[in-house]
């Protein structure tokens, strides 16, 4: 499958003109980006003008959305206004929501739903606070997966992506580091298999399973296996707001990918 890197602004930059900057640049980068779909998520004062800068070369992205389409929710963002602006995809679940914004499993799971009638693209972000050993399988993975795609019949979960992203390998977290490729092959194997037996194989086959943590350009190439289902795409945060390090880590990817199948 076509490997999804998935640049995560988080709250930056705190400018419209550095935001517009930053995008021109990621896009003029890119060139005409073919192998890998690259999405830009901004934050949501900033969509619009990535979106017209970037247009064509990269999709959009939304850092998060209500679970509802519209009404008196004060200062959220419905997805159908997203869907409106020409958002592909949507982050929900992402650690940071639920850390500083209280978001719980029911509460995503609500917008999964929300998100998949508005025909957005959810990237469901699912991961462990700590690091365990490589032998153990935190029981937290199989829990955040299953109550995000509670009672959501399977033909609609067709192509969502799933983003294993360990807190502790999370640059901001103190004392992160990423997780070793080999861990996130397991890591990505393991959900492949949660997601067959949630969704059955037909289904689970259309979702890819991207990793995020502290990826680099140094590093990012590392985590895409190619010759196995194992992670297909990356959610890179600290390094996205580096104009040439985020296209250096599309570079690799794509290198990577032609490399190997060559
Ligand atoms: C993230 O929080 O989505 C993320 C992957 O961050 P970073 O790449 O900075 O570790």
């Amino acid at each position: 499958m076509k490997p999804l890197v998935v640049a995560n602004w988080k709250m930056n930059p705190t400018s419209l003109r550095a935001a517009e900057a930053l995008a021109r640049r990621i896009a003029v980068g890119l060139g005409n980006v073919s192998g890998v779909e690259v999405a830009i998520a901004p934050p949501f004062p900033y969509l619009a003008v990535v979106g017209r800068v970037t247009r064509q070369r990269t999709v959009l992205a939304a850092q998060d959305a209500w679970a509802g389409a519209s009404g008196a929710y004060t200062g959220a963002v419905s997805p159908l206004m997203l869907r409106d602006l020409g958002v592909r995809y949507v982050i929900l679940g992402h650690s940071e929501r639920r850390r500083f914004f209280g978001e719980d499993d029911g509460l995503i799971n609500r917008k999964v739903k929300a998100a998949l009638v508005a025909r957005l693209i959810p990237i469901i972000a699912i991961g462990e606070e700590h690091r365990e050993s490589q032998a153990v399988t935190p029981p937290l993975l199989a829990q955040q997966l299953a109550r995000a795609l509670d009672g959501i019949p399977r033909r609609r979960l067709r192509a969502i992506v799933i983003a294993y992203e360990p807190v502790w390998a999370i640059s901001t977290t103190p004392g992160a580091r990423p997780d070793s490729p080999d861990n996130a092959t397991r890591r990505a194997l393991y959900i492949r298999k949660l997601l067959v037996k949630l969704l059955g194989p037909s289904v689970a086959d259309t979702i890819r399973v991207i990793y995020g943590g502290s990826a680099t350009a140094q590093n990012a190439s590392s985590f895409l296996a190619t010759d196995i289902r194992g992670m297909e795409g990356l959610l890179i945060g600290g390094a996205s707001l580096n104009a040439e390090e985020c296209i250096t880590i599309v570079q690799s990817i794509r290198k990577k990918v032609r490399g190997d199948k060559s």
